[in-house]
């Protein structure tokens, strides 16, 4: 009975242990497993521009008696690699300082806050030849960070504006409800397949690569929303818009 007992017990701490040690190592193991992915794409996004580059520079070698004038379509690509390579590292500098901690400060801001942000964005996105309009209904002040939420605001219409075509309509409103501050931006572009709207918000997630690449996306607007909107403690939502096209919901508490 004493071996019986004995063994049972070595028995039962082994697999304790086991069990044990498998799961305080998960935790580590994903974060190596995230930061490997991340790696990875990083790098692969950024062989891409490199190895354009390297093609055009040798072109423009191959014929050194050619003009600027000759060699200009040559010289325009390399320069627009050259600048896809410096947004693609500069985004990711960014997430890499929102991974060390993210410091949400808060401020009260009132109606004019948000018909600023909307306003500034439309002028800037005045050769867009997309319809603005938007609903703010909201009295009194609320406290939020404004500079993080203008920073998600405008990853949003970056890709209304980048996703739909000419003459579409970009809607944003804003409304508190109860203890809630509810922000919806929405457009009637291309929309977001069911599928995919459970992957969008992945770093380096991109529906359609060749259609974003061409469009300047890297996949890494909206992991960089949601991770700001993780950090105020609110929540980001993708939904189809009616009849067609996407809308994010933003709920904050205010
Ligand atoms: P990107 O820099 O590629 O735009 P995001 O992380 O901001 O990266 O978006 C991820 C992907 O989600 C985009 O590549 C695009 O395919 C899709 N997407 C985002 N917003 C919209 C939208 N408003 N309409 C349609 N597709 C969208």
């Amino acid at each position: 009975i004493i071996m019986t007992t004995m063994i049972s017990f070595w028995l039962i701490s082994l697999f304790a242990s086991i069990y044990l040690a498998h799961w305080s190592q998960k935790p580590v193991l994903i974060a190596y497993e995230k930061q490997k992915n991340f790696v990875e794409n990083a790098s692969h996004e950024l062989r891409t521009p490199l190895a354009i580059l390297q093609n055009r520079l040798e072109l423009l070698f191959q014929r050194p008696t050619a003009t600027i004038i000759d060699q200009s379509e040559n010289i325009s690509q390399s320069l627009a690699e050259v600048r896809n390579m410096r947004i693609l590292t500069s985004n990711l500098l960014n997430l890499a300082k929102r991974d060390d901690g993210l410091k949400v400060e808060l401020s009260d801001v009132d109606h004019t806050y948000f018909e600023a942000i909307f306003e500034n964005y439309q002028l800037l996105a005045d050769n867009s030849q997309k319809q603005f309009s938007n609903n703010i209904a909201l009295k009194g002040s609320v406290k939020l960070d404004e500079g993080l939420i203008r920073q998600v605001l405008t990853i949003l219409f970056d890709n209304a504006v980048k996703y739909s075509d000419p003459y579409s309509e970009i809607t944003m409103t804003v409304a508190k409800i109860g203890q809630n501050l509810i922000i919806t931006t929405a457009d009637n572009g291309y929309g977001i397949s069911d599928d995919d709207k459970n992957k969008i918000f992945d770093r380096f997630y991109r529906v359609d690569k060749a259609r974003t690449r061409q469009k300047g996306g890297f996949g890494l607007g909206l992991s960089l929303a949601k991770q700001i909107i993780d950090a105020c403690g609110g929540k980001i939502e993708v939904q189809d818009n009616q009849p067609k096209g996407t809308k994010f919901i933003i709920k904050l508490k205010v």
